[in-house]
This record gives structure tokens, C-alpha cells and sequence, in this order.
């Protein structure tokens, strides 16, 4: 892999000896060089880089200004700095591992040395940009619903949570949708618990937000899912709801599943509400109309408090 360095110094004859020094190394490596921390950090803005290599005493923003700036920045924090230091005193050295930079060398450097300081931080930025993606891809899956790919329930509550408090305080509505398909134990005893697995899939693409949709759609329980509207109040989520409704049972299935004529019940609550001050009564309003629209007959929307 090829690695992108920064150069960071304010004499032209530094920065030509450190080029030399990786051009002959055998480190596949992009160079780019800044004269001070002003430029490296328009350059930044612009490239990917791996390592930089700072020197201390710059014009304009110098190198401890340009640690702190890399310091403040949740991009720039990532990348290692190695300082170069010239006649500064072991202070300076000092104050600059304590402000952010990972190691340091001193001019005038051996080649072979600042080449070798460069690559072990390569390796353990690539450790580190390898942590980062697996703990990333671990929090997905924590919230994530394996057969479906909706949010779990783990996650709808952390976000309704959230949403709760914000809406509460600022009095902004808040509509939660519980949707519960019908009879599906009969579809499994008919279908098969794969083709159960299928028509779950299927609901959860039709209820799936489009991109940049602030709306949450997860899946509850076995055979429920919730939706989280934030801003939408009761009337507008009924409505909503009432067109999911219709879409279900409009779903054409193949092969198999062919026959079967989808349904699904929905209850809807929402903030602000007489009797709603916290999440649990919120999911109680919600589940208490699921009940009564599956007490109703099913396939139908039914709202908290009711008509
Ligand atoms: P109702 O109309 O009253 O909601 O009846 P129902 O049969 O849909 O509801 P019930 O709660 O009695 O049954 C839900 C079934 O969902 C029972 C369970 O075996 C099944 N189930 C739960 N999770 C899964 C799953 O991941 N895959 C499949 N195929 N079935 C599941
Ligand atoms: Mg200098
Ligand atoms: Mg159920
Ligand atoms: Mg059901």
C-alpha cells in the first residue's frame, strides 16, 4: 500500500533532505510538503495523509500551533505527527509529545532512522484505522436486526428515548406507530417458518425509510415493528399509518407465497398527549390501540386516545 506523508518545515534544504531520505528508501510513498502549519493545514482540507512530519520553529502557524489546530480537529486527530526538532531544547521536544505529536526526531536525522520512526507509526495507524472500521461495523451490528436489517428494539429505544426528551421539553409532537401482522402463525403453519422469514423481509422493505428520512423503522418483537415520526402528530401519523396499511395489503408475493394476501394491524399515539408523560406511556397508548385494532377486526389503524 502506498503511504501519503506530509512535510511540514519552513527551510527549503530540510525539506529536500527528508525527500531524499524516503526517494531512497524503498517506502512506496506519496510526499507532499507545506512550509509552515498554515499551508499543511489547506493541504489537509485536500489530500488523505497518513504520518506528518512537523518541524517546530515556522513563520505564521508553527508547529505546536499547528498540534493544537490537528488536536481540535476529529479529522486531523487520527493522523500521527512525528516532530522534527532542530537546536530546540529538550523542553520543546517535550511539549510537543505532550501536545499530541507521537514521536520525534533530531535534525540533523539519519536517513535510515526517520524512515524507520515513519513506518512503525504507519503500522500502528493501520492497526488503528483497522480498530476503528471492526468497532464500527460491531456497533452496527449491536443495532441492527439481523434477518431484516430494520433497527432492533435495542436501538428504538435508545432513539425514542432521545426523541422523547427533546420532544417533551421543547413540546414538538411525536408520533409512535406499532404495527403487529395478523395471524401469522397461520402464514408459518402454511408457509413454513422460511416463508414467515420472507413476508417479515417484505415489511420491513415496504416500512424502511428512504435515505436522509428522519423517520426510525424497527423491528419490535418477533412479528412487530414501531415506527418513530418525530414532529408528526397524531393526525398526520394515522394518516401515514393508514397508507402503510393499504400497501400491505396490496403486496404481491411470488413463487411460493403467491396466495397469500398480507395483513397487518397498526396503533398510533402520539405527543402531546393528556395522559402521556414518559416513554412507557407512550408504548402503552401505542400498544393499548394496537389491541384495539386487532379487537376491531385487524387490517385496520386505530389511535390513542380513540375516536
Ligand atoms: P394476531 O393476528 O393476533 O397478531 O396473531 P398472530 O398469529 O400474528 O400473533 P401471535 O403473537 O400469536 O404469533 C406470532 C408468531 O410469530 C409466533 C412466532 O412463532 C412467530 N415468529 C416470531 N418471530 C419469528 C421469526 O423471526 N420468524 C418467523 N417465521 N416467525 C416468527
Ligand atoms: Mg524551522
Ligand atoms: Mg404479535
Ligand atoms: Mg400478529
Amino acid at each position: 500500500m502506498t503511504a501519503s506523508i506530509l512535510i511540514i518545515d519552513d527551510s527549503a534544504v530540510a525539506r529536500e533532505l527528508i525527500l531524499d531520505a524516503f526517494r531512497q528508501s524503498r517506502l512506496e510513498a506519496i510526499l507532499h510538503v507545506a512550509r509552515n502549519g498554515g499551508e499543511a493545514l489547506e493541504l489537509l482540507e485536500h489530500y488523505e495523509v497518513d504520518v506528518i512530519l512537523c518541524d517546530l520553529e515556522m513563520p505564521g502557524i508553527d508547529g505546536l500551533g499547528f498540534l493544537d489546530r490537528a488536536a481540535a480537529s476529529d479529522k486531523l486527530r487520527e493522523i500521527p505527527v512525528i516532530i522534527l526538532t532542530g537546536h530546540e531544547t529538550q523542553e520543546e521536544k517535550i511539549l510537543g509529545l505532550e501536545r499530541g505529536a507521537c514521536d520525534y526526531v533530531t535534525k540533523p536525522f539519519d536517513s535510515g532512522e526517520l524512515v524507520a520512526r515513519v513506518k512503525v507509526q504507519l503500522k500502528i495507524k493501520s492497526l488503528q484505522d483497522r480498530l476503528r472500521e471492526s468497532n464500527r461495523r460491531l456497533e452496527q451490528l449491536a443495532r441492527t436486526d439481523p434477518l431484516t436489517g430494520l433497527a432492533n428494539r435495542r436501538r428504538f429505544m435508545t432513539v425514542l428515548e432521545h426523541t422523547f426528551g427533546h420532544s417533551l421539553r421543547k413540546s414538538i409532537p411525536l408520533a409512535l406507530v406499532m404495527i403487529d401482522i395478523d395471524h401469522f402463525k397461520k402464514i408459518n403453519d402454511t408457509y413454513g417458518h422460511q416463508g414467515g422469514d420472507e413476508v417479515l423481509i417484505a415489511l420491513a422493505d415496504l416500512l424502511r425509510p428512504e435515505p436522509g428520512d428522519d423517520i426510525l423503522a424497527a423491528r419490535y418483537g418477533g412479528e412487530e415493528f414501531a415506527l418513530i415520526l418525530p414532529e408528526a402528530s397524531l393526525e398526520i401519523a394515522r394518516r401515514g399509518a393508514e397508507r402503510l396499511r393499504r400497501q400491505v395489503e396490496t403486496l404481491a408475493f411470488t413463487g411460493p407465497l403467491t396466495d397469500l394476501r398480507l395483513t397487518a394491524s397498526f396503533g398510533v399515539a402520539a405527543l402531546p398527549h393528556p395522559a402521556i408523560t414518559t416513554i412507557d406511556q407512550l408504548i402503552g397508548a401505542a400498544d393499548e390501540a394496537l389491541y384495539r385494532a386487532k379487537h376491531n377486526g385487524r387490517n385496520r389503524v386505530e389511535v390513542s386516545p380513540p375516536d
